[in-house]
């Protein structure tokens, strides 16, 4: 499965993802040029200079940035020079304002010890040399990465289109944020975090708005969904009466659901399923479940889709505060909170591993270990141990967190 590329000016390329490597049309620095603001020599000229005896040079000039000079340095001369202005013929060093003394109204410097070839010039190609390779297809780019797409003077660039997505919600009790709530309803959350995580991860949501339960409205939302790229739809995934979606979406095309139940928890009652080549993810409606079924099977196959091995993600190693019971047989995510303890070390405390219909539970979470059981011989254990470090897949930079209380 391909959605095609486009190509998108720079400001617009934040979190898209490269659909050609780019390699450099030029050396950069282009040319040589001083890192410091100063004076050009000839090193040799100071070969005898120390603290008691000076040597003593002509200022012939100055360079400013962006100017072409035509002076060239021979022996006994030097030439004011600004941070990133070219460095003149003859010169094969430049020494720094701060360390030299000036007399004669800029006309003369005092050198107090020997400078070598090459000091504080930044040669031609330095950094980046004409011909290499600067970032591979599939790179998900990141704000380094488009400053340096822009230093060798590229303004446009092919990237993989969005993937659209399009998210529908399921449920008669569900009533859209900023409506009036019924007596028996609750609000429509997983539309709005779903299509917030699509977005950042790849894709371009589409609102297919809230679908009450019946069998025929389900229907028709669903051929509407089949028309983008995925479909997401949240609630209505299990064996409940109400629970249209899996059987609707063997009936309106092949093959259907492929994989029915996960051993996950929470996000057990998570189907699978291909309609007319394209991929449908029938998530939980327990908010926390959608987020972590997405996150599971979601994320992957838009990366898949783009070609790309994901954004950078955070990663914090952290000493569990407590023992967890791990779900048997299954994989248990366990949202955490982080302290950070004096001497760098983090302690990662358990928030829950049930409770999958508490949306605070995952919002007021640092991050989240996800912890496979391991039923292998003697190794068997269904527990994670107070004191052993996990991996903390970070949602916020540590120590963000909003409210203390929670
Ligand atoms: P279901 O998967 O349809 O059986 O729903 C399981 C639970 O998740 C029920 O308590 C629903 O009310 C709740 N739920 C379903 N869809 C949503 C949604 N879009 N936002 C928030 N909660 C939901
Ligand atoms: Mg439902």
């Amino acid at each position: 499965m391909s959605v095609g590329t486009e190509y998108v000016r720079l400001v617009e390329a934040t979190d898209r993802i490269l659909a050609n490597r780019i390699s450099c049309p030029i050396d950069i620095p282009p040319f040589q040029r001083s890192t410091v603001d100063g004076f050009a020599i000839l090193s040799s000229d100071t070969k005898k200079a120390t603290r008691d005896h000076h040597t003593m040079l002509d200022v012939v000039g100055k360079i400013s940035a962006g100017k072409i000079s035509r002076i060239r340095i021979s022996s006994g001369k030097a030439v004011a020079i600004a941070t990133g202005a070219k460095v003149p013929k003859g010169a094969d060093s430049v020494i720094m304002i701060e360390d030299v003394i000036i007399e004669n109204k800029g006309k003369k410097i005092f050198i107090p010890y020997k400078t070598n070839k090459g000091s504080n010039i930044s040669p031609r190609g330095n950094d980046l040399r004409k011909g290499q390779i600067l970032l591979r297809e599939g790179t998900w780019l990141t704000a380094a990465d488009i400053g340096l797409i822009a230093s060798v003077g590229i303004s446009k660039i092919n990237v993989y289109k969005k993937i659209k997505v399009a998210v529908l919600s399921t449920g008669s009790e569900l009533a859209e944020p900023g409506s009036n709530l019924g007596n028996a309803s609750i609000f429509d959350s997983n539309r709005f975090m779903l299509s917030s995580m699509v977005r950042k991860h790849g894709g371009e949501p589409i609102d297919l708005g809230i679908c009450r339960d019946q069998r025929s409205l389900i229907h028709a939302r669903i051929m509407h969904a089949l028309k983008f790229d995925v479909v997401l739809i949240s609630g209505g995934s299990s064996v409940g009466e109400k629970d249209y979606v899996p059987s609707l979406i063997n009936e309106i095309g092949k093959p259907g659901i492929i994989v029915s139940g996960i051993a996950m928890k929470p996000g057990s009652p998570t189907s699978l399923g291909i309609v007319n080549g394209k991929p449908v993810i029938v998530l939980p409606g327990y908010p926390v479940s959608a987020f972590v079924a997405l996150y599971t099977f979601g994320l992957p196959l838009f990366y898949k889709i783009l070609n790309t091995s994901g954004p950078p993600v955070a990663k914090q190693v952290a000493m569990l505060a407590l023992d967890v019971k791990l779900h048997k047989g299954m994989t248990t995510f366990i949202r955490v909170r982080i302290l950070k303890r004096r001497h760098g070390c983090f302690v990662a405390e358990p928030v829950s591993t049930t409770g999958a219909s508490l949306l605070s539970t995952l919002a007021y979470s640092d991050g989240i270990v996800v912890a496979k059981y391991n039923n292998k011989g003697s190794q068997r254990d269904d527990m994670l141990h107070k004191g052993q470090n996990v991996e903390v897949i970070l949602l916020r930079d540590v120590g963000t967190r909003r409210l203390n209380n929670c």
